[in-house]
C-alpha cells in the first residue's frame, strides 16, 4: 500500500491550494451572498487545466488522473463549494462520458473545447418525476425517417444549466424497454427549442446556477447520440459512479473548511479564563472532526485510485460519497456549535459551510441511494 502522492499529484494540489487561497476564498462570501456565478474563477480554472483534469491532453485536458482531480476538488471546495461543483460537473459529468462513450468526431468537436474550458457543460438526467428513480424518464426522443431526432420534455435542477454551452442529455426513446429505452445525446444549448428556467433559489451552493431546462421540439442530428441508442442508462450510471468521487471531494473540502475555521476560532476565543480549545468538550469535537476527515479522504483516494487503475470502483465511490457527505454535515454542524452565537450569523463563514454541506447528501444520488448501491454490491458478493 502506497499513500505517497506522486510529484504530479502534489503539483496539482499545490496549484489548487494557492489558487483557492488567493483567488477563490476572498470571494466566497460575496459569491454566496449575491448568488453569483463566478465566471472569472471558471475562466481561471480553465487556464489552470482544472476543467478537464483527467482528460488526455490530445483532447484538451490536463492529462492527469482522478487522484489529482480529487485533490484539486478538495482544495477548491474548501474555499468555495459553489466553485467546486461547477468544476466537478464539467469534469465528471460532461467530459468523462464524452471521453468514454463519444465518437472521435464528438471528442474533437465537444470534448476538446469542454476539457480546455473554452466551453462549459451540464448534465441533464433529473426530471420533475425522475430523480432517484432515474429510469422513469419522461423526456421523449422520437426518431425521424431521416435518422434525426425530435426531443420534448423538461429537466430539473440542472447544475450549470443557465450558463452551459453544451449538455449531456438523457431521454426516453422507447418506454416499453424501460431503462434500456434511454438514449443519451450531446445537446448544444443554443439549439432552437432549448430554454432554461430561472435559476433555482437554493439553501446553499448559491453561486452554482441550476435550473430547469425545457425542450420543445428540439431537433438533433443522428450523430448527436452519445453511445448507443438505448445505451443511455449505462452512460448515466457509469458517469455518476465517477461523479461521486468529485462530490465526495467537494464534501471533504467543506468539512475541512469547517474544521480549519473552528480550530482557528477555538484557539482565540476565551471563556472562563482560557481559550475554548482548552475545554475538553470543544477539543474532542475538533479531534472527531479531524479523524473523520482523514477517513473520508482515504475512502475518496481509494475510489479515485481504483478508477485510475481501471479496476471496479462503483461500490467504493458510493461509500466515499456516503461517508464524506455525512462527515461534511457533521463537521459543519459542530463548527457552528464551536463558534456559538457567532456561528449563527453571516459575518462568519461556518453558517455557509452548514448550508453548502447539505447538498452533498442529495445530488448525484441521495445518501439513501448510495446505501442501495452499496447494499446491491454486497448482495452480489462484491
Ligand atoms: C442543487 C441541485 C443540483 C442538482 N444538479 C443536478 C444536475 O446537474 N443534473 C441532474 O441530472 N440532476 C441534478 N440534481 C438532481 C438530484 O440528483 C436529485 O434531486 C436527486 O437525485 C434526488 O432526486 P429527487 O429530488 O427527485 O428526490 P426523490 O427521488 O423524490 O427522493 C425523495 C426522498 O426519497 C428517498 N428515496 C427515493 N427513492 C428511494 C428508495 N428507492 N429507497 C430509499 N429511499 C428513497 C430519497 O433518498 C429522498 O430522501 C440536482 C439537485 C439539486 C438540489
Amino acid at each position: 500500500m502506497n499513500f505517497t502522492p506522486t510529484e504530479d499529484q502534489l503539483a496539482v494540489q499545490r496549484t489548487a491550494h494557492e489558487f483557492a487561497q488567493n483567488e477563490v476564498l476572498p470571494k466566497a462570501a460575496e459569491i454566496d451572498r449575491e448568488h453569483r456565478h463566478p465566471a472569472e474563477l471558471v475562466k481561471r480554472m480553465a487556464e489552470l487545466g482544472f476543467l478537464g483534469i483527467a482528460v488526455p491532453d490530445q483532447y484538451g485536458g490536463a492529462g492527469l488522473d482522478n487522484v489529482s482531480y480529487a485533490l484539486a476538488m478538495e482544495e477548491i471546495s474548501r474555499a468555495c463549494a459553489s466553485t467546486g461543483v461547477i468544476m466537478s460537473v464539467n469534469n465528471s459529468l460532461v467530459c468523462d462520458p464524452i471521453y468514454r462513450f463519444g465518437t472521435e468526431q464528438q471528442k474533437q468537436e465537444w470534448l476538446a473545447p469542454l476539457a480546455s474550458g473554452k466551453l462549459l457543460g451540464c448534465f441533464a438526467l433529473s426530471e420533475p418525476e425522475a430523480g432517484s428513480d432515474a429510469a422513469a424518464q419522461k423526456t421523449v426522443a422520437e426518431k425521424q425517417s431521416d435518422g434525426s431526432w425530435v426531443i420534448n420534455g423538461t429537466k430539473n435542477w440542472i447544475t450549470n444549466g443557465p450558463v452551459a454551452d453544451a449538455c449531456v442529455l438523457f431521454t426516453m426513446n422507447d418506454k416499453s424497454l424501460g431503462h434500456k429505452g434511454i438514449t443519451a445525446f450531446i445537446l448544444p444549448m443554443k439549439t432552437k427549442g432549448v430554454r432554461t428556467g430561472p435559476p433555482d433559489d437554493k439553501l446553499g451552493i448559491r453561486g452554482s446556477k441550476s435550473s430547469q431546462i425545457y425542450l420543445d421540439e428540439v431537433r438533433l442530428p443522428a450523430d448527436a447520440v452519445l453511445g448507443e441508442v438505448g445505451g443511455g442508462f449505462r452512460v448515466a450510471m457509469s458517469t455518476l459512479d465517477g461523479g461521486r468521487i468529485g462530490i465526495a471531494a467537494q464534501a471533504l473540502g467543506i468539512a475541512r473548511a469547517a474544521l480549519e475555521d473552528a480550530l482557528a476560532y477555538a484557539q482565540q476565543r476565551r471563556t472562563m479564563g482560557k481559550p475554548i480549545i482548552q475545554h475538553q468538550a470543544i477539543s474532542f469535537k475538533l479531534a472527531d472532526m479531524a479523524t473523520e476527515i482523514d477517513a473520508a479522504r482515504l475512502l475518496i483516494h481509494r475510489a479515485a485510485w481504483l478508477k485510475d487503475n481501471k479496476l471496479p470502483y462503483g461500490k467504493e465511490a458510493a461509500m466515499a460519497k456516503l461517508f464524506a457527505s455525512d462527515v461534511a454535515n457533521r463537521a459543519a454542524r459542530e463548527a457552528i456549535q464551536i463558534f456559538g452565537g457567532n456561528g449563527y450569523v453571516t459575518e462568519f463563514p461556518v453558517e455557509r459551510h452548514f448550508r453548502d454541506a447539505k447538498i452533498t447528501e442529495i445530488y448525484e444520488g441521495t445518501s439513501e441511494i448510495q446505501r442501495l448501491v452499496i447494499a446491491g454490491y454486497l448482495a452480489k458478493g462484491g
